[in-house]
């Protein structure tokens, strides 16, 4: 197994996790003090999983970093890792900037990511972590199985969390992210004027403050004797027209003084309409 530690500056110190091969032996923080020769360390406190926490003695951490193949710097603060890279330099020992994903290193895991990374909060994740945010973010939003692999191929294609998450919370609509599917529109039917329509003048003046053609359903209504006193069953959806089919026939024969009309509706709401 490989010895290499990753290092990442901190604000006030630097993390150290020394990897024997994918396996994250230990947690080690430094803190570094600047002397006349430059900065040193000061501090050497080590985290294993289920131990207490030590300090040891700065040596070792020297001693580890000189044992490792490789060191690797995760970018940090800024001003810490000055003062680290000065002191690998003042102790000639190499070093490579890698990225590596934010989220396993919140877990004291080290999964360097390349171009398949993903951008969330604006950092590095891996794909591993960006899959599992995302089904998260989508369970707590109780998607179903359709809409969560249409997100998993967004991200896919964006590589960013951040356009999928804030599509989820209505933050980033775009509608290059939102089209989900395309359907043709159904095939638009003709529809009758107002004026081409047989009713008498006084109820035709009255609608004509609201419209100039019939919609479809009316249209084809009256098409098939609406108002030639043919019964008809007349199922539309909400908002299509229905209520002025029943008026035109009823207002048509209250008129010519054929009859009463009786017009029944389900809801008051609809009743006080
Ligand atoms: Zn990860």
């Amino acid at each position: 197994m490989t010895f290499q530690v990753l290092a990442k500056a901190e604000r006030s110190r630097v993390l150290l996790l020394p990897q024997s091969g994918n396996n994250t032996l230990f947690e080690g923080y430094l803190r570094l003090k600047d002397m006349p020769q430059g900065p040193r360390v000061f501090k050497f406190l080590v985290k294993k999983e289920s131990q207490a926490e030590r300090y040891l003695p700065p040596e070792e951490a020297l001693r580890m970093l000189r044992k490792a193949k490789a060191i690797h710097l995760a970018r940090g603060d800024p001003e810490m890792e000055k003062k680290l890279i000065k002191l690998l330099e003042s102790y000639q020992l190499g070093y490579r900037f890698v990225s590596i994903c934010n989220h396993c290193l919140g877990q004291s895991r080290v999964t360097f990511v390349g171009r398949e990374a993903i951008a969330y909060k604006g950092t590095w994740i891996c794909e591993n972590c960006a899959a599992e945010e995302l089904l998260r973010e989508a369970n707590f939003r109780h998607l179903g199985r359709a809409a969560k692999a249409h997100l998993a191929g967004i991200l896919k294609a964006r590589r960013s969390l951040d356009d999928v998450v804030g599509l989820l919370s209505l933050q980033r609509l775009e509608p290059e992210l939102t089209l989900f599917d395309t359907i043709q529109a159904s095939r638009e039917e003709p529809t009758l004027t107002l004026e081409s329509v047989d009713l008498p003048e006084s109820l035709k003046e009255l609608l004509q403050k609201r419209l100039t053609c019939l919609l479809p359903v009316q249209s084809r209504s009256v098409q098939s004797g609406l108002l030639e006193g043919r019964n008809q069953l007349i199922v539309s959806a909400t908002a299509t027209g229905k209520s002025l089919i029943g008026e035109m026939a009823g207002i048509k024969r209250l008129l010519e003084g054929k009859g009463k009309l009786l017009f029944l509706v389900p809801l008051v709401a609809l009743a006080n309409q």
